[in-house]
This record gives C-alpha cells, structure tokens and sequence, in this order.
C-alpha cells in the first residue's frame, strides 16, 4: 500500500527494495515507469490532475527530497527512507552494466545526454548506451521512433516536471523500453555540467538550500517547498 502526502501516493520501501524493483521490471514484458516526485512536483500535481494522475499511474513513486520524508512524518504515517532518483539511477545502472544491458538518455540542453552517455560508459563498465537525444524536441514521434529502433531496455527521461511524467505515462509503451525513469535534473549531473551537493548537505536535508545557493534563479521554484508544508500542516488538522 502506498503511503499518501497529499494525494501523491509514495512507495514505501527502501533503496535497496527500488532497486530490486527496477531490476524486475527490466524482466517483465510491457513497459514500466519510475517516478520521484520532491515537494515541488507534489504542487505541481496538485494543480494540474493529469500531472496526477501520471505521477499515481507510475509502477513506482519514490520519495525525492527531505520535504517528502517530513510531510509523511507530520501526517503521521512515515516513510522508511529517502529515495533520490539520482541515487535511484546509479544503482540501476550498476545492475544493468552487470547483466550487459541497454539505456537511453533522453532529455538536457543539446550534447548534454551525449557527454552523460560517455561518462556513464566509462564509469559502468558493460552498461550499453543504446542512444542520446537533447530534451528540446518538437514532435514526439521521431524520438519514440529513435528509442524503438535503438532497442533499449531502459530510458531516462529527463525533460523536468511534470513534462517527463507525462510523457512516460502517454509514450511509454510506444518506445519498447521495459523500464523508463523520470529524473529531472540528473543528465545535467552525469555529464558534470551541474554538481550535485556534497553529502554534508543532503545529510542534513540541505541539498534544496545548496542548489538555492548555486542557481539564485530557482528562489521562485523554491517557494513551493514552504508551501508545501504549510498544505501538510492543512491536511494534518482536517484530518
Ligand atoms: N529540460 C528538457 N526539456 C524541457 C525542459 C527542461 O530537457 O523542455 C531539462 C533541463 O534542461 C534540465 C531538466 O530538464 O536538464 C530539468 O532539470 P531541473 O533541475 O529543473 O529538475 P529537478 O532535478 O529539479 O527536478
């Protein structure tokens, strides 16, 4: 049963417990998809039911972010851990480079996911880069067609939310992946174009403030996590 902070419904489950779960998925027929929504991507959802609806409709919903773990606290009915898809996605990676098998990278300004990719095949020795593509597109239908053809076992789509969420949820099973994940920012990070906070940060649930602190431009991004727990704190008395 999944664990419900304002109508997003979480998996309640461990690192390890994802992993074997994306693992599986890569096994099963049909398509599958992951996604690991912080606080901000709960607003979003709230206003905008196909976002919802997307983000429900997923095979799995981990928890992206320290405002997740608190609001499920203060509604009384915790979660076990924190699951950022960053960290989500390199385990999977590892898994999959053990078993030889293919990813797609799709999303990021251009030559991001191209630069990601070569790190990543370094980095996971046996881990297949079926193909690249920026995340700026106009038309759908090529780049299902590229993912097709590349016979890729899994994608990240990595387009922003709720963008890739509904793009999972709508072309999913169009690209022939078993496995699609929505990871935001995260091409940006595998290729070293943004750096991801030093664990001191988000050890101690910073890792928001330190990104505040690097790009000033997403304050107005930021306002939805204050937000987020004043709509808690709400949900928490009518409950
Ligand atoms: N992006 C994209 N296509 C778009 C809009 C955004 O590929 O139409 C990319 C953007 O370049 C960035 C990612 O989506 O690489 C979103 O990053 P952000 O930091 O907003 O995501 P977060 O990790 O905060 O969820």
């Amino acid at each position: 049963m999944r664990i419900n902070v304002l109508g997003v419904g979480f998996d309640n489950v461990l690192m390890i417990e994802a992993v074997a779960r994306g693992v599986d998925m890569l096994s099963q027929p049909g398509a599958h998809y992951v996604v690991t929504p912080n606080p901000e991507i709960v607003e979003i959802c709230r206003k905008n039911p196909e976002a919802m609806r997307a983000v429900n409709g997923a095979d799995l919903v981990l928890a992206d972010g320290i405002g997740i773990i608190k609001g499920a606290r203060i509604l009384g009915t915790p979660l076990k851990a924190r699951n950022p898809g960053i960290e989500f996605a390199a385990y999977l990676m590892k898994e999959m480079a053990e078993k030889g098998l293919s990813l797609y990278l799709l999303g990021a300004k251009p030559g991001v996911a191209e630069a990601a990719g070569k790190r990543l095949a370094e980095k996971y020795p046996g881990l297949k880069i079926a193909g690249t593509h920026d995340g700026y597109f106009q038309e759908d239908g090529p780049i299902i067609e590229d993912i097709r053809r590349s016979g890729a076992d899994c994608v990240f789509v990595c387009l922003g939310a709720p963008k890739q969420e509904l793009w999972m949820a709508k072309h999913g099973e169009a690209t022939g992946a078993r496995l699609l994940c929505g990871l935001g920012g995260s091409l940006d990070v595998f290729a070293g174009v943004v750096e991801r906070a030093p664990k001191f940060w988000s050890d101690h649930g910073l890792e928001w403030f330190y990104r505040l602190c690097k790009d000033p431009r997403r304050a107005g991004r930021m306002m939805k996590l204050p937000l987020f727990l004043v709509h808690v704190q709400k949900e928490k008395r009518r409950k």
